[in-house]
């Protein structure tokens, strides 16, 4: 293992624990964070740009949320979705008037979403069809669903599936903005088209607006579903409440989970009529909308739907994008700049890895979103005079890397 000032490892948990090696992980361990500022074991400070992958909306620690989470606990942190509480009736009352669905359903990660989206899709196709021959689900190439079996089966990345076939079969694959492939693989057989606004994984890839259009007048044309996955993109990360409120497009499902707890593991489903097709006994799940989780939900949704909040998204989105630009006038690294409001994907001309090491010696955190494309994912509370010292370190991190 090579050592890096940041990377040196002194502590033996940290190559032989207990822990399953499903990550790469970074030698890090953190106690501490504030707003978008994570604390190490060593005191370290890192300026955080992943925030848990899209989950961290309002940052660490926000007194606002610590405050309702104490409340909460200390009252009724759960109870079987046998009974009511109080908090999920209004989290699912909430959601629906901000989305204008009608339902939703309650669960406690993005896969989960999907898997939940993916029974409402083939329960309709067999209301729909009785014969059972409606059951095709379309998918994007590039998309990403999740690691659980159906959500698997439709993401795209070879490598994260084949250990595990044979997945759901009757799954297909389609390029994003392609409207003729996309009308060549529709017909009576599909229950379900489903697509991120903007892929998050696959490397912040946005949807056109005429192919949302054209996805959505096949689904009803087809008696088929739009489903969504806002899983990433949802709950103000592109600056408005959802993705798919910057095309004029609602789905019939849409899927939500990282940044709807705000850290709280939570995932929702929302339908229209057409798709609120389960009854007693088709879904479930045992922690699912609990009073603790919904109440997360809740105080996300008063803090992150606020105009002002939204606003203060796409501000600080222009900027950070003006700053990029700047940057690349003095040092010409950017290939492409995609996405919105805080979900930016930015091509470089170095490897995503390289520079994300380089990143992690400044002390600041990055992902990547394939070979070439770092993520910029910031908690969506950061300010411009953050966004300021972020363009500062960056600058310095490309600055290095030109001369290597
Ligand atoms: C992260 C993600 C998922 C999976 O969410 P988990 O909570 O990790 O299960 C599904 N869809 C999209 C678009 C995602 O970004």
């Amino acid at each position: 293992m090579s050592k890096t000032s940041v990377d040196v490892c002194s502590d033996d948990r940290l190559t032989n624990n207990n822990i399953m090696n499903t990550y790469n992980r970074k030698s890090i361990v953190f106690k501490k964070g504030k707003g978008i500022w994570l604390i190490d074991d060593k005191e370290n400070v890192y300026m955080d740009f992943v925030s848990g992958v899209a989950v961290n909306c309002l940052g660490h620690s926000h007194p606002v949320f610590v405050e309702k989470m104490k409340n909460q606990i200390e009252n009724l942190t759960h109870v079987s979705n046998l009974y009511w509480t109080d908090e999920q009736l209004e989290l699912g009352e909430n959601l629906c008037s901000l989305s204008g669905l009608d339902s939703a359903f309650f669960c406690n990660s993005g896969t989960e979403a999907v898997e939940t989206a993916f029974k409402l899709a083939r329960k309709h196709g067999s209301i729909v069809n009785k014969k059972g021959k409606k059951n095709k689900i379309i998918v994007l190439e590039n998309a990403f669903h999740g690691r659980t079996m159906g959500a698997l089966s439709l993401t795209w990345n070879s490598k994260y599936k084949v250990p595990y076939e044979p997945l759901v079969e009757n799954v297909v694959t389609t390029p994003l903005n392609d409207l003729s492939k996309l009308e060549a693989v529709v017909d009576d057989s599909v229950c379900a088209i489903i697509i991120e606004p903007i892929q998050g994984e696959g490397g912040i890839y946005k949807a056109s607006k005429s192919f949302l259009e054209k996805a959505s007048a096949l689904a009803l044309k087809y008696n088929a579903l739009l489903v969504f996955d806002e899983v990433q993109c949802g709950i103000g990360r592109t600056g408005n409440m959802f993705a798919y409120q910057h095309y004029g497009i609602v789905p019939d499902i849409l899927c939500l989970a990282k940044g709807l707890g705000a850290g709280m593991p939570i995932g929702a489903v929302l339908t229209n009529k057409r798709a609120d097709v389960f009854e007693p006994g088709d879904h479930g799940s045992t922690f699912g909308g609990n009073p603790l989780a919904s109440k997360a939900g809740i105080t996300v949704l008063s803090i992150v739907g606020q105009n002002t909040f939204l606003n203060d998204v796409k501000t600080t989105s222009e900027y950070l994008i003006s700053g990029l630009k700047k940057i690349d006038v003095k040092y010409n690294y950017l290939t492409e700049v995609r996405g919105a409001g805080l979900m930016l994907g930015i091509e470089t001309k170095f490897k995503a890895s390289q520079l994300i090491e380089k990143a992690m010696k400044e002390k600041l955190l990055l992902i990547a979103a394939g070979e070439k494309t770092i993520r910029l994912l910031p908690p969506l509370v950061i300010t411009v005079s953050e966004i300021d010292l972020f363009l500062s370190k960056f600058e310095e991190i490309i600055k290095s890397l030109n001369e290597e």
